[in-house]
Protein backbone atom coordinates (compact mmCIF):
# COMPACT_ATOMS: atom_id res chain seq x y z
CA UNK A 1 0.00 0.00 0.00
CA UNK A 2 1.28 3.94 -0.93
CA UNK A 3 2.58 5.48 2.25
CA UNK A 4 -0.02 8.50 3.26
CA UNK A 5 2.74 11.50 2.34
CA UNK A 6 3.15 13.56 5.66
CA UNK A 7 2.36 17.02 5.70
CA UNK A 8 4.54 17.32 8.54
CA UNK A 9 7.39 19.47 7.41
CA UNK A 10 10.14 19.74 9.66
CA UNK A 11 10.15 22.80 12.20
CA UNK A 12 11.71 26.05 10.74
CA UNK A 13 13.32 28.11 13.61
CA UNK A 14 11.32 30.43 14.58
CA UNK A 15 12.34 33.96 13.36
CA UNK A 16 13.61 36.44 16.02
CA UNK A 17 12.21 39.57 15.29
CA UNK A 18 8.64 37.84 14.97
CA UNK A 19 6.14 40.31 15.52
CA UNK A 20 3.84 40.29 18.71
CA UNK A 21 0.79 39.64 17.29
CA UNK A 22 2.35 36.79 15.36
CA UNK A 23 3.76 35.60 17.90
CA UNK A 24 0.57 36.10 19.87
CA UNK A 25 -1.27 34.27 17.24
CA UNK A 26 0.70 31.31 16.24
CA UNK A 27 3.25 30.54 18.96
CA UNK A 28 5.90 27.71 18.13
CA UNK A 29 3.55 26.82 15.38
CA UNK A 30 5.01 28.49 13.07
CA UNK A 31 5.46 25.79 10.23
CA UNK A 32 3.51 22.92 9.05
CA UNK A 33 2.46 20.17 11.77
CA UNK A 34 -0.43 18.11 11.96
CA UNK A 35 -3.38 19.29 14.74
CA UNK A 36 -5.92 21.13 15.86
CA UNK A 37 -5.66 24.85 15.19
CA UNK A 38 -7.46 25.98 18.25
CA UNK A 39 -5.38 24.22 21.20
CA UNK A 40 -7.20 21.34 23.47
CA UNK A 41 -8.40 21.52 26.32
CA UNK A 42 -6.85 18.87 28.52
CA UNK A 43 -9.75 18.97 31.54
CA UNK A 44 -8.11 16.38 33.79
CA UNK A 45 -6.87 16.69 37.02
CA UNK A 46 -4.07 13.65 36.62
CA UNK A 47 -2.53 11.25 34.12
CA UNK A 48 -2.60 7.91 33.48
CA UNK A 49 1.25 6.34 33.68
CA UNK A 50 2.49 3.85 31.02
CA UNK A 51 3.49 1.49 33.61
CA UNK A 52 5.15 1.90 36.83
CA UNK A 53 8.53 3.71 35.13
CA UNK A 54 7.25 6.55 34.33
CA UNK A 55 6.23 6.82 38.18
CA UNK A 56 10.09 6.11 38.90
CA UNK A 57 10.98 8.86 36.29
CA UNK A 58 8.64 11.36 37.95
CA UNK A 59 10.37 10.39 41.59
CA UNK A 60 13.73 11.27 39.86
CA UNK A 61 12.54 14.36 38.82
CA UNK A 62 11.98 14.23 35.13
CA UNK A 63 10.07 17.04 34.29
CA UNK A 64 8.31 16.18 31.14
CA UNK A 65 5.90 13.07 33.03
CA UNK A 66 2.65 14.54 33.70
CA UNK A 67 1.29 13.84 37.04
CA UNK A 68 -1.11 15.97 38.76
CA UNK A 69 -2.58 19.22 37.07
CA UNK A 70 -1.60 21.45 40.29
CA UNK A 71 1.87 20.69 39.04
CA UNK A 72 1.79 20.32 34.99
CA UNK A 73 -1.06 20.88 32.09
CA UNK A 74 -0.46 20.44 28.30
CA UNK A 75 -3.30 23.52 28.03
CA UNK A 76 -1.54 25.37 30.87
CA UNK A 77 2.00 24.82 29.34
CA UNK A 78 0.73 25.99 25.70
CA UNK A 79 -0.63 29.10 27.40
CA UNK A 80 2.58 29.51 29.73
CA UNK A 81 4.99 28.81 26.52
CA UNK A 82 3.37 31.41 24.43
CA UNK A 83 3.46 33.85 27.27
CA UNK A 84 6.69 33.62 26.85
CA UNK A 85 7.39 34.33 23.70
CA UNK A 86 4.82 37.05 23.59
CA UNK A 87 7.03 38.88 26.74
CA UNK A 88 10.66 37.55 25.49
CA UNK A 89 11.06 35.73 29.13
CA UNK A 90 12.73 32.60 29.22
CA UNK A 91 9.87 31.22 31.25
CA UNK A 92 6.39 32.04 32.39
CA UNK A 93 4.10 30.44 34.80
CA UNK A 94 0.33 30.46 34.74
CA UNK A 95 -1.55 31.12 38.01
CA UNK A 96 -5.02 31.18 39.55
CA UNK A 97 -5.06 34.91 39.73
CA UNK A 98 -3.20 38.40 39.40
CA UNK A 99 -3.20 38.12 43.38
CA UNK A 100 -1.71 34.40 43.38
CA UNK A 101 1.40 35.32 40.82
CA UNK A 102 2.01 38.15 42.86
CA UNK A 103 1.82 36.26 46.38
CA UNK A 104 3.51 33.75 45.06
CA UNK A 105 6.39 35.21 43.51
CA UNK A 106 7.65 37.26 46.25
CA UNK A 107 7.08 34.83 48.99
CA UNK A 108 9.31 32.82 46.43
CA UNK A 109 12.31 35.42 47.46
CA UNK A 110 11.42 36.48 50.86
CA UNK A 111 11.85 35.05 54.25
CA UNK A 112 11.43 35.52 58.02
CA UNK A 113 13.43 38.91 58.70
CA UNK A 114 14.23 40.13 55.36
CA UNK A 115 12.78 43.14 54.02
CA UNK A 116 11.50 44.38 50.44
CA UNK A 117 11.82 48.07 49.14
CA UNK A 118 8.50 48.97 47.03
CA UNK A 119 7.10 52.57 45.30
CA UNK A 120 4.01 53.31 47.64
CA UNK A 121 0.80 53.31 44.78
CA UNK A 122 -0.10 49.92 44.28
CA UNK A 123 -3.10 48.05 43.43
CA UNK A 124 -4.87 47.75 46.73
CA UNK A 125 -4.61 43.63 47.09
CA UNK A 126 -0.54 44.56 46.54
CA UNK A 127 -0.81 46.71 49.20
CA UNK A 128 -2.51 45.21 51.97
CA UNK A 129 -0.87 42.01 51.22
CA UNK A 130 2.29 43.98 52.16
CA UNK A 131 0.33 45.94 55.06
CA UNK A 132 -1.34 42.93 56.52
CA UNK A 133 -0.22 39.58 55.58
CA UNK A 134 3.71 40.22 55.28
CA UNK A 135 4.36 41.95 58.59
CA UNK A 136 3.00 38.41 60.04
CA UNK A 137 5.79 36.18 58.01
CA UNK A 138 8.22 38.83 59.66
CA UNK A 139 8.71 40.35 56.29
CA UNK A 140 8.84 44.20 56.48
CA UNK A 141 7.73 46.64 53.48
CA UNK A 142 8.98 49.89 53.19
CA UNK A 143 8.14 52.81 50.47
CA UNK A 144 10.05 55.23 48.11
CA UNK A 145 8.55 57.75 46.47
CA UNK A 146 8.76 57.39 42.48
CA UNK A 147 10.51 61.04 42.13
CA UNK A 148 12.77 59.85 45.05
CA UNK A 149 14.53 57.03 43.81
CA UNK A 150 17.96 57.55 44.39
CA UNK A 151 16.80 56.62 48.19
CA UNK A 152 16.93 52.79 47.82
CA UNK A 153 20.64 52.94 48.01
CA UNK A 154 20.63 54.54 51.60
CA UNK A 155 17.37 52.20 52.15
CA UNK A 156 18.68 49.25 51.15
CA UNK A 157 20.11 46.98 53.60
CA UNK A 158 21.97 43.25 54.15
CA UNK A 159 18.05 42.74 54.36
CA UNK A 160 16.43 43.91 51.38
CA UNK A 161 15.96 40.91 49.04
CA UNK A 162 13.54 42.18 46.22
CA UNK A 163 12.93 45.81 44.96
CA UNK A 164 8.62 45.86 43.76
CA UNK A 165 7.10 48.53 41.55
CA UNK A 166 3.92 48.80 39.41
CA UNK A 167 3.88 51.09 36.59
CA UNK A 168 1.50 52.94 35.73
CA UNK A 169 -0.37 52.79 38.65
CA UNK A 170 -3.28 51.70 39.77
CA UNK A 171 -5.58 54.30 40.16
CA UNK A 172 -3.49 57.52 39.56
CA UNK A 173 -1.19 56.17 36.52
CA UNK A 174 2.11 57.68 38.01
CA UNK A 175 4.94 56.60 36.13
CA UNK A 176 7.97 54.38 37.86
CA UNK A 177 11.32 55.21 35.73
CA UNK A 178 12.35 51.78 35.77
CA UNK A 179 15.99 52.47 34.24
CA UNK A 180 16.35 54.87 36.71
CA UNK A 181 15.41 52.12 39.34
CA UNK A 182 17.18 49.88 38.33
CA UNK A 183 20.29 52.13 38.37
CA UNK A 184 19.81 52.92 41.76
CA UNK A 185 19.28 48.83 42.73
CA UNK A 186 22.36 47.98 41.27
CA UNK A 187 24.15 50.71 43.24
CA UNK A 188 22.00 49.38 46.90
CA UNK A 189 23.48 46.08 45.48
CA UNK A 190 27.51 47.35 46.10
CA UNK A 191 26.77 48.51 49.01
CA UNK A 192 24.78 45.49 50.90
CA UNK A 193 26.87 42.65 48.74
CA UNK A 194 24.10 40.49 47.35
CA UNK A 195 21.26 40.49 43.99
CA UNK A 196 18.38 42.15 44.67
CA UNK A 197 15.51 41.02 42.64
CA UNK A 198 13.31 43.70 41.47
CA UNK A 199 9.68 42.95 39.88
CA UNK A 200 7.18 45.22 38.08
CA UNK A 201 3.70 44.64 37.56
CA UNK A 202 3.01 45.47 34.15
CA UNK A 203 -0.84 44.66 33.95
CA UNK A 204 -1.66 48.30 32.97
CA UNK A 205 0.58 48.89 30.52
CA UNK A 206 0.98 45.15 29.05
CA UNK A 207 3.76 43.85 27.11
CA UNK A 208 2.57 45.56 23.78
CA UNK A 209 3.22 49.09 25.21
CA UNK A 210 6.13 48.49 27.67
CA UNK A 211 8.59 45.35 28.47
CA UNK A 212 9.55 45.62 31.75
CA UNK A 213 12.30 42.79 31.05
CA UNK A 214 13.84 45.16 28.44
CA UNK A 215 14.88 47.56 30.99
CA UNK A 216 16.60 45.02 32.82
CA UNK A 217 13.81 43.83 35.52
CA UNK A 218 14.14 40.04 36.44
CA UNK A 219 10.47 39.52 36.94
CA UNK A 220 6.98 40.72 35.13
CA UNK A 221 3.63 40.34 36.95
CA UNK A 222 0.36 40.92 35.33
CA UNK A 223 -2.63 39.83 36.32
CA UNK A 224 -4.20 38.07 33.51
CA UNK A 225 -7.63 38.77 33.99
CA UNK A 226 -7.21 42.05 33.00
CA UNK A 227 -5.80 42.89 29.05
CA UNK A 228 -4.13 39.65 28.29
CA UNK A 229 -7.83 37.74 29.05
CA UNK A 230 -9.36 41.01 27.91
CA UNK A 231 -13.00 39.87 27.67
CA UNK A 232 -13.98 40.12 31.45
CA UNK A 233 -14.19 36.39 31.69
CA UNK A 234 -11.04 34.52 32.88
CA UNK A 235 -9.32 34.52 36.30
CA UNK A 236 -5.49 34.38 35.55
CA UNK A 237 -2.58 35.71 36.49
CA UNK A 238 1.08 35.44 35.15
CA UNK A 239 4.70 35.52 36.23
CA UNK A 240 7.67 35.91 33.90
CA UNK A 241 11.52 35.61 34.27
CA UNK A 242 14.20 33.24 34.37
CA UNK A 243 14.14 29.99 34.46
CA UNK A 244 15.98 29.18 37.68
CA UNK A 245 13.47 31.99 38.91
CA UNK A 246 10.20 30.58 37.81
CA UNK A 247 11.88 27.00 39.11
CA UNK A 248 11.73 28.75 42.38
CA UNK A 249 8.43 30.61 41.83
CA UNK A 250 6.79 26.98 40.87
CA UNK A 251 7.67 25.64 44.05
CA UNK A 252 5.61 27.99 46.04
CA UNK A 253 2.83 27.48 43.24
CA UNK A 254 2.79 23.60 44.14
CA UNK A 255 2.36 24.40 47.79
CA UNK A 256 0.29 27.63 48.09
CA UNK A 257 -1.55 25.67 45.30
CA UNK A 258 -2.81 28.91 43.12
CA UNK A 259 -2.47 26.89 39.86
CA UNK A 260 -4.29 27.76 36.64
CA UNK A 261 -7.05 26.13 35.88
CA UNK A 262 -7.07 24.33 32.12
CA UNK A 263 -10.30 25.68 30.86
CA UNK A 264 -8.99 29.47 31.96
CA UNK A 265 -5.83 28.86 30.30
CA UNK A 266 -7.75 27.90 27.23
CA UNK A 267 -9.78 30.92 27.37
CA UNK A 268 -6.62 32.77 27.69
CA UNK A 269 -5.00 31.27 24.63
CA UNK A 270 -8.04 32.31 22.59
CA UNK A 271 -7.62 36.16 23.92
CA UNK A 272 -4.07 36.40 23.05
CA UNK A 273 -4.90 35.63 19.31
CA UNK A 274 -6.85 39.31 19.73
CA UNK A 275 -4.41 40.93 22.43
CA UNK A 276 -2.25 42.92 20.67
CA UNK A 277 -4.99 44.12 18.24
CA UNK A 278 -7.87 44.80 21.47
CA UNK A 279 -4.95 46.92 23.38
CA UNK A 280 -3.96 49.02 20.21
CA UNK A 281 -6.96 49.66 19.85
CA UNK A 282 -7.29 50.66 23.69
CA UNK A 283 -4.60 52.71 23.49
CA UNK A 284 -6.01 54.62 20.36
CA UNK A 285 -9.45 55.05 22.41
CA UNK A 286 -7.99 55.93 25.82
CA UNK A 287 -6.20 58.73 24.33
CA UNK A 288 -8.60 59.98 22.46
CA UNK A 289 -11.19 60.33 25.64
CA UNK A 290 -8.53 61.60 27.89
CA UNK A 291 -8.25 64.68 25.47
CA UNK A 292 -11.48 64.88 25.16
CA UNK A 293 -11.91 64.62 29.13
CA UNK A 294 -8.76 67.40 29.61
CA UNK A 295 -11.00 70.04 27.71
CA UNK A 296 -14.61 69.19 29.21
CA UNK A 297 -15.27 72.25 32.16
CA UNK A 298 -16.80 69.24 34.55
CA UNK A 299 -13.70 67.27 34.84
CA UNK A 300 -11.08 68.91 37.62
CA UNK A 301 -8.34 66.98 36.41
CA UNK A 302 -7.41 64.50 34.26
CA UNK A 303 -4.77 61.48 34.57
CA UNK A 304 -3.65 59.98 31.47
CA UNK A 305 0.15 59.54 31.17
CA UNK A 306 -0.15 60.27 26.66
CA UNK A 307 -1.09 63.73 27.59
CA UNK A 308 1.81 66.20 28.11
CA UNK A 309 0.30 67.50 30.55
CA UNK A 310 0.30 64.20 33.33
CA UNK A 311 3.90 64.22 35.42
CA UNK A 312 5.19 61.11 34.13
CA UNK A 313 4.53 62.69 30.70
CA UNK A 314 8.47 62.44 29.58
CA UNK A 315 9.50 59.03 31.22
CA UNK A 316 5.96 57.22 29.84
CA UNK A 317 7.25 58.25 26.30
CA UNK A 318 10.62 57.31 26.65
CA UNK A 319 9.26 54.22 28.70
CA UNK A 320 6.12 52.88 27.02
CA UNK A 321 6.28 52.45 23.02
CA UNK A 322 4.58 55.63 22.89
CA UNK A 323 6.64 57.63 20.67
CA UNK A 324 4.07 56.89 18.19
CA UNK A 325 1.36 57.95 20.13
CA UNK A 326 -0.78 55.17 20.51
CA UNK A 327 1.32 53.31 23.34
CA UNK A 328 -0.02 54.61 26.30
CA UNK A 329 -2.23 51.98 28.05
CA UNK A 330 -6.39 51.87 28.10
CA UNK A 331 -6.69 53.48 32.05
CA UNK A 332 -7.91 57.13 32.29
CA UNK A 333 -8.42 58.70 35.62
CA UNK A 334 -10.74 61.69 36.17
CA UNK A 335 -11.46 63.87 38.98
CA UNK A 336 -14.87 65.36 38.93
CA UNK A 337 -16.16 67.90 41.29
CA UNK A 338 -18.61 67.29 44.12
CA UNK A 339 -15.80 63.99 45.65
CA UNK A 340 -17.21 61.21 45.94
CA UNK A 341 -21.10 61.89 45.14
CA UNK A 342 -19.87 63.46 42.11
CA UNK A 343 -18.27 60.39 41.06
CA UNK A 344 -21.58 58.33 42.11
CA UNK A 345 -23.11 60.99 40.00
CA UNK A 346 -21.55 60.16 36.98
CA UNK A 347 -21.03 56.30 37.08
CA UNK A 348 -24.94 56.25 37.97
CA UNK A 349 -25.37 58.24 34.76
CA UNK A 350 -23.42 56.57 32.36
CA UNK A 351 -25.10 54.28 29.60
CA UNK A 352 -22.61 52.74 27.11
CA UNK A 353 -19.27 52.48 30.47
CA UNK A 354 -20.34 49.94 32.58
CA UNK A 355 -20.26 50.60 36.44
CA UNK A 356 -18.19 47.57 36.96
CA UNK A 357 -14.35 47.03 39.17
CA UNK A 358 -12.41 45.03 37.01
CA UNK A 359 -10.66 46.46 33.89
CA UNK A 360 -8.54 45.17 30.47
CA UNK A 361 -11.60 44.24 28.83
CA UNK A 362 -13.23 45.11 25.98
CA UNK A 363 -15.90 47.08 27.11
CA UNK A 364 -15.27 50.35 29.20
CA UNK A 365 -15.62 49.73 32.75
CA UNK A 366 -15.55 52.95 35.46
CA UNK A 367 -14.93 52.40 38.83
CA UNK A 368 -14.86 54.70 42.06
CA UNK A 369 -11.08 54.02 43.31
CA UNK A 370 -12.58 54.47 47.04
CA UNK A 371 -15.40 52.24 46.83
CA UNK A 372 -13.30 50.05 45.01
CA UNK A 373 -9.47 48.96 44.83
CA UNK A 374 -8.88 51.41 47.79
CA UNK A 375 -11.67 50.61 49.63
CA UNK A 376 -10.88 50.40 53.27
CA UNK A 377 -8.11 52.82 53.68
CA UNK A 378 -7.50 55.61 55.75
CA UNK A 379 -7.82 59.47 54.91
CA UNK A 380 -3.56 59.08 55.40
CA UNK A 381 -3.13 55.90 52.98
CA UNK A 382 -5.15 57.47 50.45
CA UNK A 383 -3.01 60.51 50.53
CA UNK A 384 -0.33 58.22 50.09
CA UNK A 385 -1.55 56.39 46.90
CA UNK A 386 -2.58 60.09 45.70
CA UNK A 387 -6.28 58.88 45.88
CA UNK A 388 -9.15 60.95 46.01
CA UNK A 389 -13.02 60.86 46.35
CA UNK A 390 -13.69 62.39 43.28
CA UNK A 391 -11.84 60.05 40.95
CA UNK A 392 -13.42 57.86 38.54
CA UNK A 393 -11.01 55.15 36.75
CA UNK A 394 -12.08 54.45 33.50
CA UNK A 395 -10.83 51.34 31.65
CA UNK A 396 -11.36 52.44 27.88
CA UNK A 397 -12.37 49.62 26.00
CA UNK A 398 -12.96 49.02 22.10
CA UNK A 399 -16.42 50.96 21.50
CA UNK A 400 -16.53 53.54 19.09
CA UNK A 401 -14.92 56.73 20.24
CA UNK A 402 -17.95 58.51 19.36
CA UNK A 403 -19.91 56.80 21.15
CA UNK A 404 -17.54 56.96 24.51
CA UNK A 405 -17.63 60.65 23.97
CA UNK A 406 -21.19 61.14 24.07
CA UNK A 407 -21.65 58.87 27.25
CA UNK A 408 -19.26 61.22 29.02
CA UNK A 409 -20.99 63.89 27.61
CA UNK A 410 -24.07 63.39 28.65
CA UNK A 411 -23.39 61.56 32.57
CA UNK A 412 -21.12 64.69 33.31
CA UNK A 413 -24.00 66.91 32.19
CA UNK A 414 -25.88 64.97 34.92
CA UNK A 415 -23.05 66.69 37.41
CA UNK A 416 -26.11 70.09 37.33
N1 LIG B 1 -2.23 44.02 39.75
C1 LIG B 1 -3.00 45.03 39.34
C2 LIG B 1 -2.35 46.27 38.82
C3 LIG B 1 -4.39 44.92 39.39
O1 LIG B 1 -5.15 45.95 38.99
C4 LIG B 1 -4.97 43.74 39.90
C5 LIG B 1 -6.44 43.58 39.99
O2 LIG B 1 -7.19 44.50 39.77
C6 LIG B 1 -4.13 42.72 40.34
C7 LIG B 1 -2.76 42.89 40.23
C8 LIG B 1 -4.68 41.44 40.90
O3 LIG B 1 -5.13 40.61 39.89
P1 LIG B 1 -6.31 39.52 40.07
O4 LIG B 1 -7.56 40.28 40.34
O5 LIG B 1 -6.29 38.78 38.78
O6 LIG B 1 -5.93 38.67 41.24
Amino acid sequence: MKKRRSTTKSPAPVPERQSLATRAIHGKKLYAYRGPVSPPIVQTTTYRFADSGDAVRYAEGDPDVYVYTRYHNPTVAEAQEKLALISGAEKTLLFSSGMAAITSAILSVVRQGDDIISTPALYGGTYRFFRDILPRHGITVRYVRPESLASIVSMATRRTKLVYCETPTNPTLEIVDMAELLRHVRAAEKKVRHRIITVADNTFATVVNQNPLNFGMDVVIESATKYLGGHTDVMAGVVAGSAPFISGVHTQLKYYGGCADPFAAYLLLRSLKTFDLRVRSQNRNAMALAEFLEGHPRVKRVLYPGLMSHPGYAVARRQMTGAGGDGYGGMVTIEVPGGVRGAVTVCDALRVAVNAMSLGGVETLVSIPVYSSHIGMSPRELARHGVSPGMIRISVGIEGIQDLRADFEQALAALG
